[in-house]
């Protein structure tokens, strides 16, 4: 992991939803927590169906949302949305300027305009100045796809040409760089500074040049994103390539994954992935699970669905849990774990912190994995014990009589030994 870059440091929100920053470093201020975005897929207007999303994704630990404006019924909605959800708002405009003059009226947070087609300098700086007016930070994102020329058909086809003959994305992420400077000399002849910059891409390769250009040509925190990375299946590797990669190298101060799917799936992957990079304290419980092998001898995939969903609902504290298989490799790799169930011919065994608690049928393990870790997470919040103090330790084949674990049926199988598995593991 490299150092974060430092940066400008922009603030978001205010005391009834709640103060964000983005970036910091630079000009006296402390970097803040990377921040997880998202937005909102439904009609803006449509404001009972706008607030219970914006609220789900809050919920789920969103710390900003963004929502469309494309029409005059969208700004209109924003005042009632605003009154009635408790997160910083980002209005996202494109085209028409007036559409963000209506929603800083209506109290949005953050405004994100598209160099792309809101270029005009008088419009831009009718945006600026009211944003200045209530200190509000705005977003200039430049994606791939609307960085060429629209309006200039002779330089359209120049910057196209350029575009689509380039191999190794340079000249397409020089033109980046170029139409954000250009851009961006507007707000600094303006004396204005509160901006953060985007420049995504559906190409992650893309996405890692272009941010590493950006960072080291301008001082203003970067929002990251692969932009329309697709589904969640697909999408998940796309966002982790480039955003990952990029916040790995230091790069980066607040993130948005694109999926096309329900976006609270943004929100809860992107915290894993900072959760993942040490970049954010984690909230809530962290499940390591083996990938099974030919040694398990229960349904391993639907037990750690199971706890996973249970243990979102149910723990608040980041307790390490490991469901494992077997205990033939299980316990090196439950290692540093606070819980750990190791299965085994239908059963479970479940040690707390190293000690062994418990020894239960596979139809009780996760009711009884569940209330194990409430009891220890009771201890901790007590502070009789403390998170990831001890590790696991058990060492194998100590426990397999008591499982019947299997290892025996693996050794007839080495020596050539024809073994029917059956439901109770005989
Ligand atoms: S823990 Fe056991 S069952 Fe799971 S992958 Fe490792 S060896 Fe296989």
């Amino acid at each position: 992991m490299n150092k974060r870059r430092p940066t400008r440091q922009v603030t978001v929100g205010d005391d009834r939803v709640g103060i964000v920053r983005i970036g910091g470093g630079l000009h006296g201020s402390e970097p803040a927590p990377v921040s997880v975005q998202t937005m909102t897929a439904g009609y803006t207007y449509d404001i009972d169906a706008c607030v219970v999303e914006i609220n789900r994704l809050a919920a789920a630990g969103a710390d900003m949302v963004r929502v469309a404006v494309p029409e005059r019924a969208d700004t209109e909605a924003l005042p009632e949305i605003l009154n009635q959800t408790r997160v910083p708002i980002v209005a996202d405009v494109h085209f028409h300027y007036k559409r963000a003059l209506e929603a800083i009226e209506a109290g949005v947070h953050k405004i994100r305009l598209n160099p792309g087609n809101i270029s005009d300098r008088d419009q831009v700086n009718a945006v600026i100045d009211a944003c200045k007016e209530r200190n509000l930070p705005i977003r200039v994102g430049v994606n791939e796809g609307s960085i060429i020329e629209r309006k200039d058909k002779q330089k359209r086809l120049k910057e196209l040409g350029e575009f689509f003959s380039d191999q190794k994305h340079g000249r397409l992420i020089a033109i980046m760089v170029a139409k954000l400077e250009e851009y961006l000399e507007i707000f600094e002849a303006r004396n204005f500074h509160d901006v953060v910059i985007s420049a995504k891409s559906i190409d992650p390769a893309v996405v890692i040049d272009a941010y590493t250009a950006i960072s080291e040509r301008f001082d203003y925190p970067l929002h990251l994103g692969v932009t329309h990375a697709g589904p969640r299946e697909t999408g998940a590797v796309r966002s982790v390539i480039g955003i990952g990669t990029l916040l790995a190298n230091g790069i980066g101060d607040t993130i948005r994954i694109s999926y096309a799917n329900d976006s609270v799936f943004e929100v809860q992957d992107g915290l894993e992935m900072l959760y993942c990079l040490g970049l954010r304290e984690r909230k809530g419980a962290e499940l390591i699970a083996c990938p099974t092998c030919g040694r398990i001898q229960v349904d391993l995939y639907k037990l750690v669905q199971d706890v996973r969903h249970k243990l979102a609902e149910e723990i608040a504290l980041p307790i390490k849990i490991a469901v494992m298989g077997c205990v033939v490799n299980g316990p090196g790799e439950a290692e540093g774990a606070d819980v750990a169930i190791f299965a085994g011919d239908r059963r479970g065994i479940i040690y707390v912190q190293g000690e062994k608690v418990a020894n239960v049928p596979e139809e009780d393990i996760l009711e009884r994995l569940l209330h194990e870790c409430k009891i220890f997470e009771g201890r901790v919040q007590r502070g009789e014990a403390r998170l990831g103090e001890k590790v696991v330790d058990i060492i194998p084949p100590d426990p397999i009589g008591e499982l019947g674990s299997g290892v025996d049926i693996i050794a007839r199988n080495r020596t050539g030994g024809s073994v029917q598995l059956t439901v109770d593991g005989r």
